[in-house]
């Protein structure tokens, strides 16, 4: 009886390895197909200033609009995109597409919107990726400050002096770099003071609880404190709450980005969202 029940696990779990490797197949493909046609999207969310709310820059996020599944999360198909190599024709349009989209912006709203664009460790690699990110800046007519670029931790602990000559050339260039998901990562402080970045944001795990929990919220008032002894803007991610808001407005964060300010949106969505924070703006500078 026992081997009988031992087989039957054994079937139903190389059943289910099975029926994981041909989703996986499949949706290597439908990715494919959904890069060639274009049926990705880029969904932006806007970064507020700590003190008066208003939106200062965007962090665009990647959208993919399958099918049947609806929208589904950049967290569920860029690990297999990198797996598989389809991250870099996916990161070259994410770049193109933000560029045209903050020349749209631009147009539409007299102002620039500077767009935060996610780099995967990948991309960051290649010998290629600067040319590629400066010929789209190019193409498109957008000076540098048009784009920003945010690398995780690990990406740049990967191999630190590659990641601090391209930083840089960017910062030679323009071109703001933040660091994402902070916290998360075991990058060394020594280590951080040598690179010139612009930007920390401080991840969203730290965010969540830190009205109740003391550690937390000494170690987001550290940071902080840490990043503006070294001329670097502070943003928190993931605000839901108002008293998360004021906790981080009392700490000194620059900028806050999260749920309670906006979601983020697909790009006529956030066009509307801005031109109405504009004309708010407008009637309560101008009454
Ligand atoms: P991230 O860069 O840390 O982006 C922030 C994530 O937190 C986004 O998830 C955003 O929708 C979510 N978020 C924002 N505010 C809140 C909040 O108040 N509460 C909660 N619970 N979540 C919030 P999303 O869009 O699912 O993206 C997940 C990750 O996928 C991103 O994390 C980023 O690492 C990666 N990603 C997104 N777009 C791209 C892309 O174009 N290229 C690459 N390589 N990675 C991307
Ligand atoms: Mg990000
Ligand atoms: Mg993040
Ligand atoms: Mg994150």
């Amino acid at each position: 009886r026992a081997k009988q029940q031992g087989r039957n696990t054994f079937e139903w779990y190389t059943h289910d390895i099975s029926e994981r490797l041909n989703q996986r197949v499949s949706l290597r493909r439908e990715l494919q197909e959904a890069i060639d046609a274009e049926k990705l999207e880029l969904h932006y969310q806007p970064l507020v200033c700590a003190q008066t709310l208003e939106v200062i820059s965007l962090e665009a996020l990647l959208r993919w609009n399958h099918p049947d599944k609806g929208y589904i999360s950049p967290a569920d198909f860029i690990p297999l995109a990198e797996e598989t190599g389809q991250i870099i024709p996916l990161s070259n349009w994410v770049i193109k597409q933000a560029c045209l989209d903050s020349l749209d912006l631009e147009k539409q709203l007299h102002k620039l919107y500077p767009i935060a664009v996610n780099i995967s460790p990948l991309q960051f690699r290649r010998s290629s990726f600067l040319d590629h990110l400066f010929a789209s800046l190019e193409e498109f007519q957008r000076p540098t400050q048009a784009l920003e670029l945010e690398l995780t931790e690990g990406i740049l602990m990967d191999n630190p002096d590659t990641a601090i000559r391209l930083l840089k050339l960017l910062r030679l260039a323009g071109v703001k770099v933040a660091i994402d998901d902070f916290g998360t990562g075991f990058s060394s402080l020594s280590y951080l003071k040598r690179l010139p970045i612009s930007k920390i944001k401080i991840d969203r795990s730290f965010v969540r609880e830190v009205t109740h929990s003391s550690a937390d919220a000494a170690i987001i008032q550290g940071v902080i404190s840490m990043a503006h002894h070294m001329q670097l803007q502070v943003v928190a991610e993931g605000i839901e709450k108002p008293e998360q808001q004021a906790f981080l407005q009392q700490s000194g964060c620059d900028l806050l980005q999260g749920f309670l300010f906006a979601r983020p949106m697909s790009k006529p969505a956030l066009l509307e969202f801005l031109q109405t924070a504009k004309a708010v703006e407008k009637n309560f500078l101008e009454p």
